[in-house]
């Protein structure tokens, strides 16, 4: 018998997640007239922002006018680090999130008690839609620290009277006898973390079926439909995807219902747009491109028509789960992460969807780009999946043929493979590194 039960799930707000689109619009509206001016009026970066374009907060009087205003990015949030864009006085501050700072100067976000109840408001009704209840017990195996991932999945669960159990992430063994003992009925965690977790269960002889657990929200990193299959598969659980970033509060600005048709925006506090990266314009609903935020209702740093990098579409049909809520479809790449590699582009995505489907192989997977003399070669690094690999059967070589042929149906270009043994692939208990880049650009 299944472990997770449709009729445990529940839309967390109903009053809010649906509304009619016009009850969505007039709100944004006034939200949107209202944060402008806020803005305006505490934060000089927007204000010398808005002079410099000749917009003032007056000039919005329909929701289409925020394409008035000019788009701000990464670059704007890395020059007023660290509190230059933030509109709150000092005292209002209560808690300090912080971007990781891999890709160069961190972004912080400072969060007001307003700020830090509207991020438990949308992370409950996220959680809501996997199930959990007053009665659950929810494993975090987010890191818990400046990075935003496991603090949103608490205050979530809290909101809801939940049992939190803030794991953070690491220590695996620790985590397996903690959803053992406790037992946890939901797990938040990065994707290929839960899947590292289910593989380590498997490695001490248990089967992850046999875990409490019945369903869970994973993110804070890009996954395909194939990680989910794997994950649903062997935990047995319903595997909800979540989407959020510091810059606009972190997990919950979108989270995936049960129907797992794309992830409602909880656009009373986040409004988006969807824009071609190259041309900026606004596309329709349904095409494909960078998804734009303006944060509604934050009091602390409040973001307006950010650019995350992320690439999706949205769809403003109601939902089968009875939510009205604009869906956002599964992040597909970044404008700016997509490889180009002997002039083609390719997203690693595309190669994992191929390892994915090949069940003799495991889900850790490493792609190294390189230029050792004048052109770029792709490296792939598999790994064999101790359990579906029976080697009597198969010649490695032409294994490896196989899975480079599949490839290269996926992307275009030829890839070298390498296989590696089970488990000497590095794993990682946050955000798994994929790609790595090996090329000098400079
Ligand atoms: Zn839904």
């Amino acid at each position: 018998m299944a472990k997770f039960k449709e009729e445990d799930v529940y839309i967390f707000n109903k009053e809010r997640e649906c509304m009619t689109r016009e009850e969505f619009r007039e709100l944004q509206l006034r939200r949107l007239k209202k944060v402008v001016r806020y803005a305006y009026d505490n934060v000089k970066f927007y204000r010398d922002l808005y002079d410099a374009h000749n917009v003032s907060p007056d000039d919005i009087k329909t929701l289409e006018d925020i394409q008035l205003l000019p788009f701000i990015t990464k670059d704007d949030l890395r020059n007023t680090y660290p509190f230059d864009l933030q509109a709150a006085p000092k005292e209002d501050w209560k808690e300090v999130h912080s971007t990781s700072g891999t890709t160069g100067i961190p972004t912080v976000a400072a969060y007001t008690q307003k700020d830090l109840d509207i991020w438990a408001e949308v992370t409950a009704r996220g959680l809501a839609s996997v199930g959990v209840h007053k009665n659950s017990i929810v494993n975090i195996a987010y890191g818990f620290g400046l990075f935003t991932g496991g603090h949103g999945a608490q205050y979530g669960a809290q909101k809801i009277g939940a049992l939190a159990v803030p794991m953070s992430s690491g220590n695996t063994k620790r985590q397996l006898n903690f959803i053992h003992d406790f037992p946890a009925d939901f797990l938040c965690c990065t994707p290929s973390y839960a899947l590292y977790l289910a593989e380590s269960l498997e490695k001490e002889g248990h089967n992850p079926k046999d875990v409490s657990l019945k369903g869970g929200v994973f993110g804070a990193e890009m996954w395909s439909e194939e990680i989910r299959n794997k994950l649903e598969e062997k935990f047995d659980i319903s595997a909800q995807n979540i989407y959020g970033l510091t810059e606009v509060m972190g997990p919950g600005v979108s989270t995936e219902c049960h129907i797992k048709e794309g992830m409602h925006i909880a656009e009373d506090h986040f409004y988006p747009e969807i824009i071609d990266p190259e041309t900026l314009e606004v596309l329709p609903e349904g095409e494909e491109g960078e998804i734009v935020f303006t944060s509604l209702t934050k009091t602390g740093m409040p973001v307006i028509r950010y650019r995350t990098k992320d690439l999706t579409s949205l769809n403003y049909e109601k939902c089968k789960c009875g939510r009205t809520t604009v869906r956002m479809n599964r992040i597909t790449g970044r404008s700016d992460d997509m490889l180009k590699v002997k002039g083609v582009i390719v997203f690693p995505k595309q190669i994992e969807e191929v390892i994915m489907e090949m069940k003799e192989l495991s889900s850790a997977y490493q792609i190294v780009v390189s230029r050792p003399d004048t052109l770029d070669v792709i490296e792939v690094q598999v790994e064999i999946d101790q359990v579906n690999f029976s080697d009597s059967m198969m010649d490695l070589e032409a294994f490896k043929h196989t899975i480079a042929k599949n490839i290269k149906e996926a992307i275009g270009i030829g890839v070298k493979v390498t296989l590696a043994e089970p488990y000497s692939l590095p794993r990682s208990e946050g955000k798994a590194v994929r790609v790595i880049d090996k090329r000098n650009f400079n």
